[in-house]
């Protein structure tokens, strides 16, 4: 018998599943159903089985495309019939408590929170005060598992030989030359979330690393502003250029990151990169600070406005933007030095 874990949720909290895949694989073998999106950064992990993919904006949008899904879930493609003991809904929607129990999935756990509670057979206790992958681990481990030590909970991602070439193709012009890579995230899909002053902090670390600038293809423009801030010969533009696997692999590479609050972060945890997350409209306190092994994280602390929002909004409510703008170079300079202290 198979556990089910179903997490179509953002890409950071998917890295934020794999301590629970972890947890249910000592056990049993696990399949996992995921958004496309997510499907290759699970690749090669040794903790899962099947990748089953579920396109909730696409082909398996609506009613007919859920249900359409649920049926064909138990077939595997060897022919055999997957069999389920229980279903852990990591991700909470009315939509995937459905799917486990269109599936006839007769044990379906996940949060006490959660908007698919009703359709849940055991409910864990959300605990806001946790670590978002210990809340996660939580639905196997159980509400009163001791807590757990920092290496249980820390995300694990597996970058393969296809990651390592692609890296070594980005990388293969660099000048061999000793100098240290660190890692820039500048980007965040919320615009209050993207610290402004990256690039300052780039022509401040230049003299003394190479710098890589890893996201999507949508912070091209903020790389090509850290490349004009520092010189573009000590800048390595990642952005757009890697999956999220070989990123993982890139930062597994670099002496640490710099990270707004967003998913590098947790590539950097999986990857076991000194993390240093800045934090503006959000919290660390919500759960979804880095994991790796040394990390640390800096934020305005003199404003009573933050944190005002659960993933932070595209404009700041109140028009000044301080928790990004007045967080100064200086202070994230600061504290990137502590954390890289021997
Ligand atoms: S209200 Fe405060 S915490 Fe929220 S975005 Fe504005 S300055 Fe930042």
């Amino acid at each position: 018998m198979s556990s089910l874990v179903i997490q179509t949720s953002y890409l950071g909290d998917v890295v934020l599943t794999t301590p629970l895949l972890a947890e249910l694989a000592s056990r049993g073998p696990v399949d996992v159903v995921v958004t496309p999106a997510a499907a290759a950064l699970l690749a090669n992990h040794p903790a899962v089985r099947d990748l089953l993919v579920f396109d909730k904006r696409g082909a398996d949008d609506g009613m007919a495309g859920l249900w359409r899904f649920a049926r064909g879930l138990r077939k595997r493609s060897d022919g055999t019939t997957r069999e389920i003991a229980a279903a852990y809904l990591a991700q909470g929607s009315m939509r995937s408590a459905s799917l486990a129990l269109f599936a006839g999935i007769r044990e379906r756990v996940g949060f006490d929170s959660s908007a698919g509670r009703m359709l849940y057979t055991r409910r864990s206790r959300y605990r806001g005060s946790r670590h978002h992958a210990e809340r996660l681990w939580r639905l196997a481990a159980g509400d009163e598992a001791p807590d757990p030590p920092p290496e249980v909970i820390r995300p694990r991602l597996y970058p393969g030989e296809r990651e390592r070439a692609a890296v070594d193709a980005l990388l293969k012009d660099v000048p061999r030359d000793g100098a240290q890579l660190l890692a820039l995230a500048p980007g965040s899909i919320w615009g209050t979330k993207r610290w402004p002053h990256f690039p300052a902090l780039a022509a401040r670390l230049a003299p003394l690393y190479r710098l890589v600038v890893v996201g999507g293809a949508d912070d091209n423009a903020l790389a090509a502003e850290i490349a004009r801030a520092s010189g573009p010969e000590r800048v390595i533009n990642a952005t757009g250029k890697l999956s999220l696997l070989a990123s993982t692999e890139l930062l597994s590479r670099c002496a640490a990151l710099v990270t707004n609050d967003s998913a590098p972060q947790h590539l950097a945890s999986a990857a076991g990169t000194p993390t240093l997350s800045i934090f503006g409209p959000t919290a660390p306190e919500f759960g979804f600070g880095p994991l790796a092994p040394r990390h640390a994280t800096v934020g305005n602390q003199l404003l009573t406005c933050r944190p005002c929002h659960p993933h932070g909004p595209e404009v700041c409510p109140l028009g000044h933007w301080k928790c990004m703008r007045e967080l100064e170079v200086e202070q994230v300079s600061r504290a990137l030095n502590s954390l890289l202290l021997p």
